[in-house]
C-alpha cells in the first residue's frame, strides 16, 4: 500500500515537475539568439570553477555556509535518488553496491546530513537575528515565506533522515550501523527515550517522502529553479569580460535595443532564471548604495518577472501588457534606473553565478535613446556637441592641440614615430587632465619613446555614447576613427585615459582595428622596470597616497597593477588601499557617460568614495582617469578636504624624476 500511494505521487510529482520547467524554459526560447556554444573545453572549466568550486560564493564570509548546502545538494542527490528509487522498487537500494563504497557513502551521508542542518541552523539565525540588509530589497525579500519555506523543507529531510535511520539502527535491523555515527547516537538517543521506534521510523519516513516531493513540486516555481538553472548558466557565461557592447545593423524602419522581454538574448532570458538573488550585486553597486533607483537584483529579477508574465501572450504571438520600461512596479524598470548605472562593472564581478546585468541596462538605453528617443535632457548637448564637434564640450577641433605650446611635439608620422599618443578629449580641453598631458609627454620625451599626435584630426573615441546607448553615433565616430587610424597607419597607442583605453582596444575591434593599446601607466611601469626611467623610491613630497582604482582600467581591462608599480618605485612603498579596492573598487560615479550627467537622486557617488578613500587618512589620492581625478577633487573640496591632493600616476612620476633632478 505504503509503495502504491508513494509511487502515485512520485510520479504526479515528476510530471509537474518537468511540465513547470518546460513551461519556464521555453519562455527563454523567446530570446534572440546569441552564441555562447563555442570553446567547450574553456566553458567546461569556468562552470567548474564557479559552479561547483563555488569560487565567487566564498569570497564573502558566510559564503562558506552556501558552500556547505551546495555540496551536501550535490552528495545527498545520491542519498535521496536512492530514497526515490527505493519507495518504487524496495529491492533496490545503495546496499547492493560493494561494501566498502557503500560504508564510505553512509559515512558521508550521515555527516553530510549533519553539517547541512548546521548551516541551515546558520541561515535561520542570518535571516532571523543577523539580517544584513542585502537581503531584501523592494521585491525581493530574503525574509520571505518561500525562503523560510525552503530552509525549512531542508530541515526537515536531515531530521526525517536521522529520525529514521537512528529507528532502524535501534532496532538492530541495520548491519552497516557502524558507518552511521550520527544516526548511531540518534539511536541511542531514541532507545533511552523509550519511544515506539516502528512510529517513529515510519513517521520519519513519510516526512522524508513528502518533503522531498514537495520540493519536486515547489522547485522549479521559486526562486530555488535557480538550482537547475545555476550551473549551466555558469557554462554559458561570457568568456570575456563584457567591457563593451556588441554592434548594431542600421535599417531604416527598424527598433533597436531592448524595449520588450523579447528583444532581450535567451542568455539574458536565462540569467534571469539563474539569479540566487544573495544580493551580491546590490551590495556592490555604486548607485544602490547611493540611494539611486537602480538595483542590479531588481534588474534581473524585474526581466524574469516581466517574462513570466508577458510569456504566454507572446508564445502566441500577442503582446505582452506589463511594460519592461515604464512605471515603478514589479517586473518593470524605470528610466530613472536606467539612467543610474556608470557601467562600473561591479555587479558582473560580484554575481556568483556569473549574471552580466550591465550589458541588460545598457541595451535597455539604447532603446530609449534610438528607438523612442528618449533620454535626460543634459545629454542633448552632449550628443549634439559629438555630432557636430566630436568632442563633448563642443570646442573647435582646432583648439586640441592647444596642450602643446610649451613642448616640442610631433605629429604621428606611419614608419617614423612609433606610438600615436592619443590625447583624448579630457587631455586636450579639461585644464587639469592637460597638465596630465603635460607631465605625460615631458616623460615620454625624457624616456626617449617615439611619439606623435593627430593634433586637430583626433575626435572623441565614443566611449561615453556607446555606453549612453547612443549607438548610432557612436558607429559613425568609431567608423570615422578607424578610418583615419588606417589612413595614418597607427598600430601602437597610447592613452591617458581609461575610457579611451577600453574604447580603442575592446570597441574597436568590432570596426576590423586592431591595435596595440596601452596605458600610460603600463608604459610607464614599463620603462621603470626595463630601466628606462631611474628612480629611487625617495620621494616623500606627496605624502601618504592612496589609490583609486579606476573601474575601466582595473575591473574592465584588468590592469591593476601598473600605477601601483609607479607609486612603489616614486614613493618607496605601495599606496595605501581603501578598504574597496583592485578588482572590488567602488567607481567614482563618472562612468557609462554620467560624467556628463547631475545626481538628482540619492547621495553622490563621488562622495562616497572620497569618504571611503579619506578614512585612509591620505595626504594624496592617486588617480589613473581623468574623469575619476574630476570626481576625486570635486569630492573633496565638498568633504572639506581640499587640502588632500589629487594626481594622476604619470604626475607622481613626474614629480619623483622632478625632485631627483634636484
Ligand atoms: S554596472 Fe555598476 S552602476 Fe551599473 S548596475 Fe552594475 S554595479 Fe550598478
Ligand atoms: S544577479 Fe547575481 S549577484 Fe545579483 S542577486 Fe542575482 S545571483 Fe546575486
Ligand atoms: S570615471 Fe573612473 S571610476 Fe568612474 S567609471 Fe570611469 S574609470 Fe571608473
Amino acid at each position: 500500500m505504503q509503495t502504491a500511494i508513494f509511487t502515485t505521487l512520485l510520479v504526479a510529482s515528476l510530471l509537474f515537475f518537468g511540465w513547470s520547467v518546460y513551461r519556464r524554459l521555453s519562455l527563454v526560447l523567446l530570446g534572440l539568439p546569441e552564441e555562447r556554444f563555442d570553446q567547450p573545453g574553456r566553458r567546461l572549466s569556468e562552470m567548474f570553477l564557479y559552479a561547483f568550486g563555488q569560487l565567487r560564493v566564498i569570497k564573502k564570509p558566510f559564503g562558506l555556509n552556501h558552500f556547505v548546502i551546495f555540496w551536501s545538494f550535490v552528495i545527498l542527490a545520491i542519498a535521496n535518488g536512492e530514497f526515490l528509487v527505493n519507495g518504487v522498487f524496495p529491492s533496490v537500494s545503495l546496499a547492493l553496491l560493494p561494501e566498502g563504497l557503500h560504508r564510505a557513502l553512509l559515512i558521508a551521508f550521515d555527516v553530510v546530513s549533519l553539517l547541512t542542518l548546521f548551516a541551515i541552523v546558520l541561515s535561520f539565525v542570518r535571516r532571523i537575528v543577523v539580517r544584513p540588509p542585502q537581503l531584501d530589497s523592494l521585491y525581493v525579500k530574503g525574509r520571505s515565506p518561500e525562503a523560510f519555506a525552503i530552509l525549512a523543507f531542508i530541515a526537515l529531510l536531515m531530521l526525517a533522515y536521522f529520525g529514521m535511520h537512528g529507528a532502524i539502527i535501534a532496532q538492530g535491523r541495520e548491519a552497516a550501523a557502524s558507518a552511521m555515527p550520527v544516526s548511531t547516537v540518534v539511536a541511542a538517543w531514541l532507545t533511552h527515550a523509550g519511544v515506539d521506534l516502528t512510529l517513529v521510523e515510519r513517521v520519519s519516513w513519510w516526512v522524508h517522502a513528502l518533503v522531498l516531493i514537495a520540493f519536486i513540486c515547489f522547485l522549479p516555481l521559486s526562486k530555488h529553479m535557480h538550482i537547475l538553472t545555476a550551473i549551466p548558466n555558469c557554462y554559458f557565461g561570457a568568456l570575456e569580460w563584457p567591457a563593451t557592447q556588441p554592434r548594431e545593423t542600421f535599417e531604416k524602419g527598424a527598433v533597436y535595443g531592448v524595449g520588450s522581454v523579447e528583444r532581450f538574448t535567451w542568455k539574458d532570458l536565462f540569467d534571469s532564471f539563474s539569479c540566487t538573488e544573495c544580493g551580491r550585486c546590490q551590495s556592490a553597486c555604486p548607485a544602490s548604495i547611493t540611494g539611486k533607483p537602480l538595483n542590479p537584483r531588481q534588474i534581473v529579477h524585474a526581466i524574469k518577472t516581466n517574462l513570466l508574465e508577458n510569456g504566454p501572450a507572446l508564445k502566441e504571438g500577442r503582446k505582452g501588457t506589463l511594460p519592461l520600461i515604464g512605471n515603478e512596479g514589479e517586473g518593470t524598470n524605470t528610466e530613472d534606473a536606467i539612467w543610474s548605472c556608470t557601467t562600473c562593472g561591479a555587479c558582473m564581478e560580484a554575481c556568483p553565478v556569473l549574471i552580466e546585468q550591465m550589458p541588460k541596462i545598457v541595451k535597455m538605453r539604447r532603446h530609449l535613446v534610438e528607438t523612442e528617443s528618449k533620454f535626460p535632457e543634459e545629454l542633448l548637448n552632449l550628443f549634439e556637441n559629438m555630432e557636430q564637434r566630436s568632442n563633448p564640450w563642443g570646442i573647435a577641433p582646432g583648439e586640441r592641440a592647444k596642450w602643446v605650446s610649451t613642448l616640442p611635439v610631433k605629429p604621428f608620422v606611419a614608419g617614423e614615430t612609433e606610438y600615436l599618443l592619443y590625447v583624448g578629449c579630457a587631455g586636450s580641453f579639461d585644464s587639469r587632465a592637460k597638465q596630465v598631458t603635460v607631465a605625460l609627454a615631458t616623460v615620454l620625451n625624457a624616456a626617449g619613446v617615439s611619439w606623435g599626435i593627430l593634433g586637430k584630426d583626433e575626435k572623441c573615441c565614443g566611449d561615453s555614447l556607446r555606453r549612453l546607448g547612443n549607438e548610432y553615433l557612436f558607429d559613425k565616430m568609431a567608423k570615422e576613427n578607424a578610418e583615419i587610424f588606417r589612413e595614418r597607419g597607427v598600430a601602437k597607442v597610447i592613452t591617458l585615459c581609461p575610457h579611451c583605453l577600453t574604447t580603442l582596444k575592446n570597441d574597436y575591434r568590432q570596426y576590423g582595428l586592431e591595435l596595440e593599446v596601452v596605458h600610460q601607466s603600463e608604459l610607464i611601469a614599463d620603462l621603470i622596470k626595463k630601466g628606462r626611467i631611474k628612480l629611487d623610491g625617495s620621494e616623500k613630497s606627496l605624502g601618504k597616497i592612496a589609490y583609486h582604482d579606476p573601474c575601466y582600467l582595473g575591473r574592465h581591462n584588468d590592469i591593476f597593477e601598473a600605477p601601483r608599480t609607479v607609486v612603489q618605485a616614486v614613493t618607496g612603498s605601495a599606496p595605501q588601499e581603501a578598504e574597496r579596492h583592485g578588482r572590488n573598487s567602488f567607481c567614482c560615479g563618472a562612468g557609462g557617460g554620467r560624467m556628463w550627467m547631475e545626481e538628482f537622486i540619492g547621495d553622490r557617488v563621488n562622495h562616497t568614495r572620497v569618504d571611503e578613500l579619506l578614512a585612509e587618512k591620505p595626504d594624496t589620492v592617486c588617480v589613473a582617469c581623468p574623469y575619476c581625478m574630476t570626481m576625486m577633487e570635486d569630492g573633496l573640496k565638498d568633504r572639506g578636504a581640499g587640502e588632500v591632493k589629487v594626481r594622476d600616476v604619470v604626475e607622481v612620476l613626474a614629480e619623483g624624476l622632478l625632485h631627483k633632478k634636484g
